[in-house]
């Protein structure tokens, strides 16, 4: 039986991180991974490579694209009539970037020395784990390990009035590769998911309507910022109906029907294709939790403390498939800390420090604590914002809508929370996520210098605005 330091169950962004730490630590190192990517091979990446972060966020470059040329490029002076849009070639794009990153992490893998079991892997105790070959080619054999790294990760959410058929009705996976532009999309879900890509398909000319069952757009998201992101995509095409419960679908080969209730009224409408988006359960299919003695919650979470340790001696859970947010970056920092911890290093996590974007456009990212949150936990504070309307280089751009908002304690003006609706926000809350580390104050940032003319200056401006001192509005 072969044995390793370190096994880990999952080659995503937790799992495919925490295998390379552990290698620079010194550790022999395995991942087990099973995916097979679309062209018919193994692929390392997880979730994240192959369905998730990058495929999403090429189609929303994409088709971002396409939207400036149909609404915005005739004032910059560029006459883009005529334009016409290749689906085949865009979803090719796609998945050769898709390809190319994959690849990456398995020519990493190699540099580092880690062995890639292909297959699925079983927990059977704390130090043995089964795998069975992907292609069933192979007789299933056990590897030893003295540390395991769970980071199997998480898969949609089904609901039963709408069950995915991968036709007519389909996931985030089905819709980032449909062939064609449905001239009638309807999408169950206004979270991250929906929002992105029903951005997609709408700036390629789908009519998009999304169902979403809470009375309130984004909740979790800080309500200035949200009701102004509402607006503003509502105004691209997006109709958003809130409050609605699905009760049922039905589908023909040319079109699906979506019954549902809202106002007390049952309703019907009909799509050429439609995307469930209500979220992701934590996938531990096949994983051998029970017959290993693996403690889940109640929502099939694995259970584990502030350091990541499960239940078992030398087992460690990670990333989408433990408590905490379903971020790409959120398991990879698991990842790095649970292997410096196995190496006897002080792994560390700042989990109030996450930051979170949405990649519509204008981007929506924050991080920290929202206004209604401190307004509720009866926390002291005070807010500064400043909007990219007052901002040169926004202009220049030809995007002004949204703005940034940056809250301290009223107390020590260390920041709590910054949020941002801007261009450019997924970049430009990297500088919040960094003050915030460093426990950074308001005036912190407003007495650091920023490039000029840069959107950058909007983070500035927002936090001079805390001492109410911003200078351009
Ligand atoms: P995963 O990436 O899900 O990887 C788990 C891996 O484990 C899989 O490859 C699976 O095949 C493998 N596995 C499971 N069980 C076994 C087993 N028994 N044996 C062997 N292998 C197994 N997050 C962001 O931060 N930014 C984004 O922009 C973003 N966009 C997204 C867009 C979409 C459409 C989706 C669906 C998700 C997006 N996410 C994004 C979320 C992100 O993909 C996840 O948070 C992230 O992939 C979680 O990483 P993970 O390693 O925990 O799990
Ligand atoms: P989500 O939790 O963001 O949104 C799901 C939405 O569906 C919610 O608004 C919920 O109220 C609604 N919903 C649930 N059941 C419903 C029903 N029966 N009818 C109508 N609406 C219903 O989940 P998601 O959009 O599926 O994304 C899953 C996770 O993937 C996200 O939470 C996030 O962690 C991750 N993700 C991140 C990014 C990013 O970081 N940019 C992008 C995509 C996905």
């Amino acid at each position: 039986m072969k044995e390793f330091d370190v096994v880990v169950i999952g080659g995503g962004p937790g799992g495919y991180v925490a295998a390379i730490r552990a290698a620079q630590l010194g550790f022999s190192t395995a991942c087990i991974e099973r995916w097979i990517g679309e062209d018919g091979n193994p692929a390392l990446g997880g979730t994240c490579l192959n369905v998730g972060c990058i495929p999403s966020k090429a189609l929303l470059d994409s088709s971002h694209h396409i939207s400036f040329l149909k609404h915005e490029a005739k004032e910059h002076g560029i006459n883009s009539s005529g334009i016409t849009v290749d689906v085949h070639k865009m979803i090719k794009r796609k998945s050769g970037i898709v390809k190319t990153l994959t690849q990456g992490i398995s020519g990493l893998f190699k540099k580092n020395n880690i062995e890639w079991l292909q297959g699925s892997g079983k927990l059977i105790t704390n130090t043995q784990i089964e795998i069975t070959p992907i292609h069933n080619k192979a007789e299933a054999y056990t590897v030893s390990a003295e540390n395991i790294i769970l980071a199997t990760g998480s898969v949609p959410f089904n609901i039963p009035p709408a069950p995915v058929d991968n036709d007519m009705i389909v996931d985030s996976t089905g819709a980032l590769k449909f062939t064609g532009v449905p001239r009638r999309l309807g999408i169950i879900g206004a979270g991250v998911i929906g929002l992105e890509l029903g951005s997609v398909w709408s700036r390629l000319g789908s009519e998009v309507v999304i169902l979403e069952a809470l009375d309130e757009f984004l909740p979790s998201v800080d309500r200035q910022i949200a009701t102004s992101a509402e607006k503003i995509l509502r105004k691209q095409g997006l109709e958003i109906r809130l409050g609605t419960k699905v009760t049922g679908t039905g589908s023909n080969n040319r079109e699906v029907t979506v019954i549902y209730e809202a106002d007390g009224e049952k309703q019907q409408i009909s799509f050429d294709k439609l995307i469930v988006a209500v979220g992701r359960k934590p996938n531990t299919d096949g994983l051998g939790a029970e017959q290993a003695g693996l403690e889940l919650d109640q929502r099939g979470f694995i259970i584990v403390d502030e350091n990541c340790k499960t239940n078992l001696e030398n087992v460690y859970a990670i990333g989408d498939v433990v408590r905490g947010p379903m971020l790409a970056h959120k398991a990879s920092e698991e990842g790095v800390a649970v292997a410096e911890r196995i190496a006897g290093k002080p792994g560390h996590i700042n989990y109030d420090v996450i930051p979170w974007v949405i990649y519509t456009w204008p981007e929506i990212a924050w991080v920290g604590k929202t206004e209604q949150a401190l307004k509720q936990e009866g926390i002291e504070y005070q807010s500064g914002s400043f909007p990219f309307l007052a901002s040169g280089r926004a202009r220049a751009l030809g995007t002004t809508e949204g703005m940034v908002k940056v809250l301290s304690d009223a107390r020590t003006d260390r920041i709590l929370g910054v949020h941002i609706l801007g261009p450019g926000a997924s970049e430009l809350i990297a500088e919040a996520v960094v003050t915030m580390e460093f426990e950074g104050s308001a005036e912190d940032l407003a007495r650091t210098i920023h490039g000029h003319p840069t959107l950058s200056e909007v983070v500035h401006e927002a936090a001079l605005a805390v001492d109410n001192r911003a200078i351009h509005f």
